[in-house]
């Protein structure tokens, strides 16, 4: 059994910004990064499917998400952070020191004074055939990050709801036209959302349409929908395909062991406090509002120093 001052649980933006804090401040974290389980689920978090991020600052010509995470991953192994390519199969956070035992194992492995959860948040996806194979080539979850590419194209994101009105209407900046495609023919978002969102001349609306494919043979060329009141099938041209249907925070690990909000992301406050005292949660899985690359990086640094004055409030 391993004992560490800090255990840091994910390896995206959150986790290893805070692994490069802690491990400069000589806490010598063990960082469990993840294990790569399907295309949407790896170490690295979801900038791993990312191609190119051009708001990261530092990095004026861009800089893939691939590689932003291997950088990341470098400078926090260069202060001595100890990482480690496996998943934290349970942890128990009903005393301390706290016990995680990772893939595989019977005993415990580690044991730690503190614990930062960086687990993340992901996309809920479609599954339907082409989605998983056309990732990154023309479908994408963060408009944010990829409507720049696809200046004077037509494209269209799936989902009712607030988010996919609001990827819809960013996307029209740089789009020509954006299909809306929903599964039904009233829209979940707000008032105000659906009104803006209607009034865009740009904006167009597939209505009671459910996606049953997505083609395309390197990058996308069409979506395929079904029809959900005559069952008839029709294919929308497009060159890019947004899916917004929601997000769920990875709260596995710390499920009915931290507070949680009503939404099941980890309540936090103040800074990245959770309601154990000691474990630190920052990143997407207590942030449904930024879910930035940059946001997320913030937010682990301060969990890091969160947690390193926190030692030192108990020594
Ligand atoms: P959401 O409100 O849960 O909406 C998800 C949408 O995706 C719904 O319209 C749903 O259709 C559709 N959907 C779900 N699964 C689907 C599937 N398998 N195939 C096709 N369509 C599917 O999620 P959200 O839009 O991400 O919003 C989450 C929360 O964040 C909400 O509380 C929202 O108000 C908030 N939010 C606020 C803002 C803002 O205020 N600026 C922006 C973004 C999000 P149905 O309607 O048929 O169920």
């Amino acid at each position: 059994m391993t004992h560490t001052q800090v255990l840091i649980i994910g390896s995206g933006p959150a986790g290893l910004t805070a692994a490069i804090y802690a491990a400069r401040a000589q806490l010598t974290p063990i960082v469990i990064e993840g294990e790569p389980s399907s295309t949407t689920d790896q170490p690295g978090g979801q900038l791993m499917l990312t191609t190119d991020i051009e708001n990261f600052p530092g990095f004026p010509e861009g800089i893939t998400g691939p590689e932003l995470m291997g950088n990341m991953r470098a400078q926090a192994e260069r202060f001595g952070a100890d990482l480690r390519v496996t998943k934290v199969q349970k942890l128990d956070l009903s005393k301390r020191p706290f016990t995680a035992w990772l893939t595989d194992d019977v005993e415990p492995s580690i044991t730690a004074d503190s614990v930062i959860v960086a687990t993340g948040a992901r996309s809920l996806m479609l599954d339907v055939p082409g989605e998983e194979r056309l990732f990154s080539k023309g479908i994408s979850v963060c408009a944010t990050c990829d409507g720049f590419f696809f200046r004077g194209q037509d494209i269209a994101v799936v989902g009712g709801g607030d988010s996919a009105l609001e990827e819809a209407t960013f996307l029209t900046r740089f789009a020509n036209t954006v299909t809306l495609i929903h599964r039904r023919d009233s829209l979940r978002a707000s008032k105000i959302m659906q009104e803006r969102a209607l009034a865009n001349p740009k904006i167009q609306f597939a209505w009671n349409s459910q996606v049953k494919e997505i083609h395309g043979e390197d990058k996308v060329s069409g979506v395929e929908v079904v029809d959900t009141v005559t069952g008839e099938t029709r294919m929308i041209d497009v060159t890019g395909v947004f899916i917004a249907i929601g997000h769920v925070p990875n709260t596995t690990v710390v499920d009915g062991q931290v507070d949680l909000h009503e939404n099941n992301y980890v309540a936090t406050g103040p800074g990245t406090y959770t309601s154990i005292e000691g474990v630190f949660a920052a990143g997407d899985i207590q942030d449904h509002h930024y879910r930035q690359a940059i946001t997320s990086a913030g937010s682990g640094c301060m969990a890091a120093i969160d947690a390193e004055r926190w030692l030192e409030s108990q020594s």
